[in-house]
């Protein structure tokens, strides 16, 4: 018990003390907390301004991939940002189509379409999202 608690508590940093970053969510960029970094690692680095933790939607986003298939704009080249599935790293574009947009679509076939209703999730190369939503 004494181990996990201890774990938890962050060196305080020389030269930027709590060494706040502010986590924002991937998805919107909305600001969801303040996080105390302390020492980050041997060189005692500031902390960035913001900082994605997790894809982790904030409420209003998951409300928002409620209403439909989500489309994640991502590539297999390493941009920077962690794995969302290994090997695959989202580049930040993604939109909501609704079960009836799916529907009424000719972007999909019957056989995509059955599938895009099932998963509820779709992962599209950059070049694929912009073909179906432009930029
Ligand atoms: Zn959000």
């Amino acid at each position: 018990m004494e181990t996990k608690r201890l774990k938890n508590v962050i060196t305080f940093s020389p030269k930027y003390g709590y060494n706040t970053t502010t986590q924002v969510c991937f998805w919107c960029s909305k600001e969801l907390a303040i996080i105390q970094l302390g020492k980050i690692n041997d060189e005692d680095i500031k902390a960035p301004e913001f900082m994605v933790i997790d894809y982790n939607p904030c409420t209003e986003c998951d409300e928002a991939f409620k209403k439909g298939i989500l489309f994640i704009s991502a590539t297999n080249e390493n941009n920077g940002m962690p794995q969302i599935v290994p090997g695959i790293y989202p580049d930040g574009a993604w939109c909501v189509v609704t079960d009836e947009g799916i529907e009424e679509s000719d972007a999909f076939t019957e056989e995509e379409k059955g599938k895009l209703l099932k998963d509820r999730i779709s992962l599209v190369t950059p070049e694929e999202y912009y073909k179906l939503f432009g930029e």
